[in-house]
């Protein structure tokens, strides 16, 4: 029998909180407002997915060889694969050492205005795993681009868990040095590296490489500004300093911070109704953001969740279809449980930075410089991601006049010059639910 719909909020009725164990048993016999509303459920789950062109699957004869002494290279390992019935796997040697394999002289194909798809599995080692480069190139690698297409960080969860194959998207977008002046419509040469810390080995699989055309709505890419926990400077100095480009942010909200430490009510709604902003759940308790969603059950993130979602509806935010993960924390759990809600989570995990065809929707990545970021650092990645037509999220804490001492905040001297900086290159500035919805 289908569940009644009820509303057991007991804040909103002013009545006194029911025992946790009389609300248990109300939900399991009555369902919450969310549960029921196609409102509180994300609005769209697809992209279009344009045709790729393979440039390997990995498969028998696939041509590709081993270089270098990081590591030792099995060119056809049988005992997994993401296509057909084999892939390419490497166990890195623990020192540091790169372990490439490569192909190269092969007929020129242009990789200009591309986005790739190399989808990877990190066996095991993972927080020994360095990083994997993608290099393209021509003349025998005497002319070529190296793009770092994946970190290994620990302080924060990486976007790919160990033991799982992962479609990494990425594009030229994460440059990490070129050589000579490759002609990126000619490539005849490719090389894919893992490198581990040195502190161990890591095992990594590749199950193949392909690329396909930039979205034609973004040729140049996007940029989405990322503006997090309701601080009031961001209605109070930001949002009116973007509106003099026509720029729009994303405000990731702590429910409980409005009309409390962070910006009012009336605030949040000038954000949406007077400058546009898309309006984002970040967390409905601070206990839940301090606590982080990789740490809570199945049934305390749908209760946060809810929560937030019957809050935003309640007050006329209408279409909250996107979520920031609390200081970047995510794990399998919360992804099951956020995508019911949710079109996207966005994590803190930087490389690669985002294709418009997201690798993973609810773990896409943003980088938020921190308060020691100069505003060059910041324009050289603008300056890639316009030219490689990546789309990349910047995230913003407290934007302060002086004394920046929190590694969350950032001097407006800096944050203008960087805003300055995207106006004048001309970049695409569109909220995420723009930037989501570009291909549909
Ligand atoms: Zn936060």
């Amino acid at each position: 029998m289908a569940k009644k719909l009820i509303s057991i909020d007991d804040s909103k009725t002013g009545e006194a909180a029911l025992p946790d164990a009389v609300n248990t048993a109300l939900r399991s016999t009555y369902a919450t407002q969310s549960e029921l509303s196609a409102s509180f459920r994300p609005a769209f789950k697809r992209q279009r997915r344009p045709a790729e062109t393979v440039i390997t699957n990995f498969q028998a004869g696939h041509g590709w060889s081993a270089n270098g002494s990081g590591g030792t290279w099995d060119l056809n390992y049988t005992a997994d694969a993401f296509v057909g019935t084999q892939c390419v796997r490497v166990t890195t040697a623990g020192t540091g050492v790169d372990a490439n394999i490569q192909k190269y002289g092969f007929p020129a194909i242009n990789l200009a205005a591309k986005e790739f798809v190399l989808p990877v599995k990190i066996v095991s080692g993972q927080t020994h795993l360095s990083r994997i480069n993608v290099l393209i190139a021509n003349n025998t690698f005497a002319n070529s681009h190296t793009a770092r297409v994946y970190e290994g960080v620990t302080a924060n969860p990486q976007i790919i868990r160990e033991g799982e194959w992962f479609p990494m998207r990425f594009t030229l977008a994460d440059q990490q040095s070129t050589g000579g002046t490759p002609n990126l419509t000619a490539i005849t040469d490719l090389r894919i590296t893992v490198v581990d810390k040195g502190t161990g080995p890591v095992v990594v699989q590749l199950g193949k490489l392909a690329y396909y055309p930039h979205e034609t709505a973004y040729p140049n890419g996007a940029v989405t500004l990322w503006f997090d926990d309701c601080i009031p400077a961001h209605r109070t100095f930001v949002a009116p300093y973007l509106a003099q480009y026509g720029f729009a942010a994303c405000e990731a909200v702590i429910c409980e911070a409005v009309d409390g430490t962070g910006m009012t009510l009336a605030q949040l709604r000038e954000l949406q109704n007077l400058y546009g902003w898309e309006i984002c759940s970040h967390s409905y308790t601070f206990a839940s953001h301090t606590k982080g969603f990789d740490a809570m059950t199945a049934q305390e993130i749908a209760a946060d969740v809810d929560a937030s979602k019957t809050w935003f509806s309640e007050r006329g935010f209408t279409t909250v279809d996107h979520f920031a993960y609390p200081r970047g924390m995510h794990n399998a759990n919360s992804d099951t449980v956020l995508s019911r809600y949710f079109s996207t989570g966005r994590t803190t995990h930087t490389k690669p930075v985002n294709t418009m065809l997201v690798a993973e929707p609810m773990r896409m990545s943003c980088y938020l410089p921190t308060n020691t970021a100069t505003l060059a650092s910041v324009t050289q990645i603008i300056d890639r991601a316009y030219e490689h037509g990546a789309w990349l999220h910047l995230g913003f804490h407290d934007i302060v006049d002086s004394n920046a001492s929190s590694s969350t905040q950032m001097l407006k001297s800096t944050f203008t010059g960087i805003i300055d900086y995207l106006a004048t290159k001309g970049s695409r500035v569109v909220t995420v639910g723009a930037g989501w919805n570009a291909g549909l």
